[in-house]
This record gives C-alpha cells, sequence and structure tokens, in this order.
C-alpha cells in the first residue's frame, strides 16, 4: 500500500464501522475494571478462573523476581531457559497428560512455530473456517496447501482428505472456538486422522485450565490421547499469566526446539511468570471451587439470555455470543450497556465472519450470581422482543 491510500483506507474502515479503539484500564484484571474513573461491572477478559490477579500468583511472581530480576537475557538456546521454566515445562506435560512439553512466549508464536515446522510445500493443512487468526497465518507461513473445511463438518472434511490420498496431511482447530464457545468434534478429527494418517494440532486457548478433570483441557474433556495429537495451550487465559506451550509426544517436541523459528529466535520470557504459572496451576488443581461455579454461572446465563430475541449459540462454555448481525447495531447494543456500567465487546469481522457482528459475553469464576443478574436484567430491558421505548437508540 503507499503513503497516499492509508488516509482513504482508515476512512473506509470508519464508513464500515470496523474503527477499533482501546480503553485505558486502571487496576488489577477482575470483574469490575476501573476505566477514566469509572467503575464498569465486565465481561470481556479470558480470565476464566480469575487468577489474573490472584495473591498467590503474585507472590510467586515477586519472589521469583528477587531471584532472577526482571528479563530472561536472551533465547532459550543461549541462556534465557532457567530452572523455573524447566520446571514449568514439567509441570504442564504432566498436567495434560502428555509425555513432553515446550514453552512458548504467546499462543499466537506457538501456533506460528508448530504448522510450519510440521508441515511445509506439498503438505495440506485441513483448517477449520472458524479457526483463530494465529493458525491462520501461521498455516500460510508453513507454505502448504490450505483446505478450509466447514466449521466442524466432520463429513466434508473426510471428502476433502480423501481427494489428497498421497500428500502428507495435517488438521488444526481450535478446541474451543474463540468466538462462538462451541467444541470442534475432537474424538472424529482424530478418527479421521487414525484413517489418513495425519496430524491433529489442537488449539486449546480456551479449554485449557477449564475443561477436563482438574482442568486439565479439552484431551482430558474428550479422554483422548494419541501420538498423532500436538497440543496447544494458552496461559494468558484461564492461568491467568501470560505465554503459552505445546505438549506431544517426546520427538515431537525435541523436533519443535530444533526447528520451531518463534521458539528459537526470540527472547525467553521473563522468569517471574513461569513462577506465577507454577503458582497458577497449584490453584487450577487445589481450588476446583472456581470450575464449579462458573459452570453454574454458564448456566445461568444460558437460561436468562434464551427466549429474548437475540440468536445464541450452542455454546456450554464461558463464551457465550449474543448474534446481533449488523456492525453498528452490536456497537450501539454495546454503547448502551456501557451507559448503564456494564461492558460486554462487540465483536466485528474480520474477527468473526461478516454479517455476525455480536457482543461476546465471557464469564469468569470470579463473577457472583448478582453480577450475573445484573447483565441479564439489562439485556432484558433492551433486547429485541421489547417495547420500543426501552431500547438503545441508534
Ligand atoms: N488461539 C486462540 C484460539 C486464541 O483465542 C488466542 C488468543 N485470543 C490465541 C491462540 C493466541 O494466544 P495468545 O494471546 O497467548 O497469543
Amino acid at each position: 500500500m503507499r503513503r497516499s491510500e492509508l488516509s482513504s483506507r482508515l476512512r473506509e474502515l470508519e464508513q464500515a464501522g470496523l474503527i477499533r479503539s482501546r480503553r485505558r484500564i486502571e487496576g488489577p484484571q477482575g470483574p469490575h475494571l476501573r476505566v477514566d474513573g469509572a467503575t464498569y461491572l465486565a465481561f470481556c477478559s479470558n480470565d476464566y478462573l480469575g487468577l489474573a490477579s490472584h495473591p498467590a500468583l503474585a507472590d510467586a511472581a515477586r519472589r521469583a523476581l528477587d531471584d532472577f530480576g526482571v528479563g530472561a537475557g536472551a533465547s532459550a538456546h543461549i541462556c534465557g531457559h532457567t530452572r523455573v521454566h524447566e520446571a514449568l515445562e514439567q509441570r504442564l506435560a504432566r498436567f495434560v497428560r502428555l509425555p513432553r512439553a515446550l514453552h512458548f512466549s504467546t499462543g499466537y508464536m506457538a501456533n506460528l512455530g508448530v504448522l510450519p515446522s510440521l508441515a511445509g510445500p506439498g503438505d495440506v493443512i485441513f483448517s477449520d473456517r472458524l479457526n483463530h487468526a494465529s493458525l491462520i497465518d501461521a498455516a500460510r507461513l508453513s507454505r502448504a496447501d490450505v483446505v478450509v473445511y466447514p466449521h466442524g463438518d466432520v463429513e466434508a472434511l473426510g471428502l476433502q482428505m480423501s481427494e489428497q490420498a498421497d500428500r502428507s496431511k495435517l488438521i488444526v482447530t481450535d478446541a474451543v472456538f474463540s468466538m462462538d464457545g462451541d467444541l470442534a468434534p475432537l474424538p472424529q478429527l482424530l478418527e479421521l486422522c487414525e484413517h489418513h494418517d495425519a496430524w491433529l494440532v489442537v488449539d486449546d486457548a480456551h479449554g485449557f485450565g477449564v475443561l477436563g478433570e482438574n482442568g486439565a483441557g479439552s484431551l482430558s474433556h474428550w479422554g483422548l490421547s494419541s501420538e498423532r495429537i500436538v497440543y496447544m495451550g494458552t496461559l494468558g487465559k484461564a492461568a491467568g499469566v501470560f505465554g503459552a506451550f505445546v505438549a506431544a509426544d517426546a520427538d515431537v517436541i525435541e523436533w519443535l526446539l530444533q526447528r520451531a523459528r518463534t521458539y528459537m529466535f526470540t527472547t525467553s520470557t521473563p522468569p517471574m511468570l513461569a513462577a506465577a504459572l507454577l503458582a497458577a496451576l497449584d490453584v487450577i488443581e487445589t481450588e476446583s471451587w472456581r470450575r464449579r461455579h462458573l459452570t453454574a454461572l454458564i448456566e445461568r446465563v444460558h437460561a436468562g439470555l434464551s427466549g429474548l430475541g437475540w440468536r445464541l449459540l450452542p455454546s456450554a462454555t464461558a463464551i457465550q455470543p449474543l448474534i446481533i448481525g449488523d456492525n453498528s447495531e452490536a456497537m450501539s447494543l454495546m454503547d448502551s450497556l456501557r451507559h448503564s456500567g456494564i461492558w460486554v465487546p462487540a465483536i466485528r469481522p474480520p474477527t468473526v465472519p461478516p454479517g455476525t457482528a455480536r457482543l461476546r459475553i465471557s464469564l469468569s469464576a470470579a463473577h457472583s450470581d448478582q453480577d450475573i443478574d445484573r447483565l441479564l436484567n439489562r439485556l432484558r430491558a433492551v433486547a429485541p422482543g421489547q417495547p420500543m421505548a426501552d431500547r438503545p437508540s441508534t
């Protein structure tokens, strides 16, 4: 793009209702966020278990800060891999019950590292239509051919795979879809992988810590294990801190350690984050009430939203989208809630497909029943089924 095109491209975004802006948060994450001097009841974050401001995590980070200082100094292969990083990798592997794990700086980086390490020119990556942007970019970066299959459609995918009989194949999918909250049919996808001798790369950004036994994630939820599975979990969502990891068969991890460029050519994360994450895993394992409470909140919201006139998606997770459709309508509904002190983010294309702008309600174990009721009462007042006088002006 030429310099001269920039302003008109920005104007186009504005006219399409697609300009994004950030708000400055003061203080820690939690269900009540301070912004510009006001406090909002917030349903925005992926802090599903309410750990982002948990004192045990902060204490662990503080202690590691004293022991290790702030920065890791270099990439892991040079001198940035500390004993805390090592302990975290071992603990993560045990936690998700896979042989070995490798810690990455972010989920985005992990995905960008994995796909090009396992697939290249001449290979085929089969990617769910609603996969996260980082998986889409990772598939492109690999230079493999990419076949996008209809969302969750195992039958269509099977046919597409049969057409590529002699090529090396990989299926990649979100385990919990980040904007819809539904689950990928992992058991059937694994069957297809067995049948077609393919890898299954599972991005469990929104399942790790929440689903499965003790929060072990989506593989545990479905009772799956296989040498074909390459599992990616993020650590900035339910685990409350930052970062990500890939867990798999030991050879796969060794290969990534040797080959994943986003692991090799980037500075290792601050050791205090790894220490906070070890504390987070303790909390996830011992404070199971957080998952139980979250499940009860999900049920309360789902029941409260049905019948209000908006299209709901079949989500049983902490991600509960209300489909609005039009970008500006989604924005004005968000504004209307915000005027009453409630913050639910509107999500627009290209994050979601055109025509499916939505409010993405995300729940946390830190919310109370009263928080949920306040949200539901307000939504009831502005729902499409309600008299015009009560609805937000656009
Ligand atoms: N995968 C999915 C499904 C995600 O939702 C996200 C983050 N929104 C990522 C990967 C990227 O993870 P991170 O934020 O750690 O880069």
